[in-house]
């Protein structure tokens, strides 16, 4: 067996251990006889499994009381509707555009209500994050929208926006437990877990139960209502059961690590690494604004096409796999979450150092 170092933006690397961990457990979980994947999630076993997590998760964010838990599907993108259709009750919302999630969200809400962008970072290919700290609010927004990590782009938010007492709604899809969070600043939480977390296939939505009512818009699917999975914690139909398996053995391995501040320390430890090397090499250049750097993923370029893929291509060859940037950017980018290991970073480092030379 041989396991590259791999820096996918997503689906993305995991802890070892887990699965490890979960590949002795395929056949017979835990005495019962059968594998995670074909048990009923009314099972006994089953329901320890997800309130752990639960249990594991609020730990790890130390999450208040007054905020639901939801394990849902349809990804990321399915929140894009869920949030306008569950969240709009005078109809206004407020996004701030910091790339192409944040503006997929936007468009999205455009299909349900006004949807306001209220500030953009479009003009530099969202290469930086707005200053927020004074944005035109609407008077009547229910809520105000950002994408807090910028996957494709490589920013994050260093101070959350000043919402002028709105509720903040984040999709973290791609920082989610990469450090501590203030969970009571926000409205709703929510991600898809395939960046940090877990398998692809489930949707973390953390939300103030004040913001989960029947006063929804007309016609939203019964599925699509936070109040029918919140009745039901999480099990109003089948959930993905194996995927929120996995993404529980995660919180384990992450309170294992030291917990969220750990997990900062490690995080920062790892960026720092691949930063200062861009900021002093003379051929690889980051693209974003440095106050504005996410600790998950991080872009650069050569400046020049035929040698990004150059060292695209012989990277892979190395074990180094999925450095190519996103298509919409080209270039390269580095997703370098919770899971990738401190020495991947350093064994990145060193091949681009002999790159550059070979190449200079
Ligand atoms: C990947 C990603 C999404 C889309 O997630 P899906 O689960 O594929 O819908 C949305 N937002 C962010 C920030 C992402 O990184």
């Amino acid at each position: 067996m041989s396991r590259v170092y791999n820096f996918s933006a997503g689906p993305a690397v995991l802890p070892e251990e887990v699965l490890k961990e979960a590949a002795e457990e395929m056949l017979d979980y835990r005495g019962t006889g059968m594998s995670v994947m074909e048990m009923s999630h009314r099972s006994k076993a089953f329901d320890t499994i997800i309130k752990e997590a639960e249990a594991d998760l609020r730990e790890l964010m130390k999450i208040p009381d007054n905020y639901k838990v939801l394990f849902l599907q349809g990804g990321a993108s399915q929140q894009f509707a869920m949030i306008p259709m569950n969240l709009m009750k005078n109809g206004t919302a407020d996004y701030i555009v910091t790339g192409q999630w944040a503006k997929k969200a936007y468009q999205e809400a455009c299909l349900y209500g006004k949807a306001n962008k209220i500030a953009t970072s479009e003009d530099k290919t969202f290469s930086y994050i707005p200053d927020c700290s004074d944005l035109p609010v609407s008077e009547d927004a229910d809520y105000v929208y950002i994408c807090e990590n910028n996957t494709i782009y490589g920013t994050k938010y260093k101070e959350l926006p000043n919402t002028k007492g709105k509720t903040l709604v984040a999709d973290v899809s791609s920082c989610f437990l990469s450090e501590p969070v203030d969970v009571e600043k926000y409205g709703v939480i929510y991600g898809g877990v395939q960046k940090n977390i877990g398998p692809a296939g489930v949707v973390i939505v953390i939300i103030r139960e004040d913001l989960i009512t029947e006063d929804v818009l007309a016609g939203t699917p019964t599925m699509l209502r936070y109040k029918t999975h919140a009745d039901a914690d999480s099990l109003y139909n089948t959930p993905p059961a194996y995927g929120i398996y996995i993404c529980g053995k995660v919180f384990k391995w992450i309170k294992k690590m030291g917990g969220l501040t750990a997990m900062k320390e490690r995080n920062e430890k790892k960026a720092k690494i691949l930063y200062d090397y861009l900021d002093e090499s003379s051929l690889f250049k980051g693209t974003v604004e440095k106050k504005d750097r996410s600790l998950m993923n991080v872009p650069f370029v050569t400046g020049s096409e035929e040698l990004d893929a150059k060292f695209v291509k012989e990277a892979k060859a190395a074990g180094f796999e999925n450095l190519k940037g996103h298509r919409s950017v080209g270039g390269m980018r580095a997703s370098i979450y919770n899971a990738m290991p401190i020495e991947g970073v350093e064994a990145l480092v060193a091949f681009m150092k002999k790159f550059e030379k070979e190449n200079a």
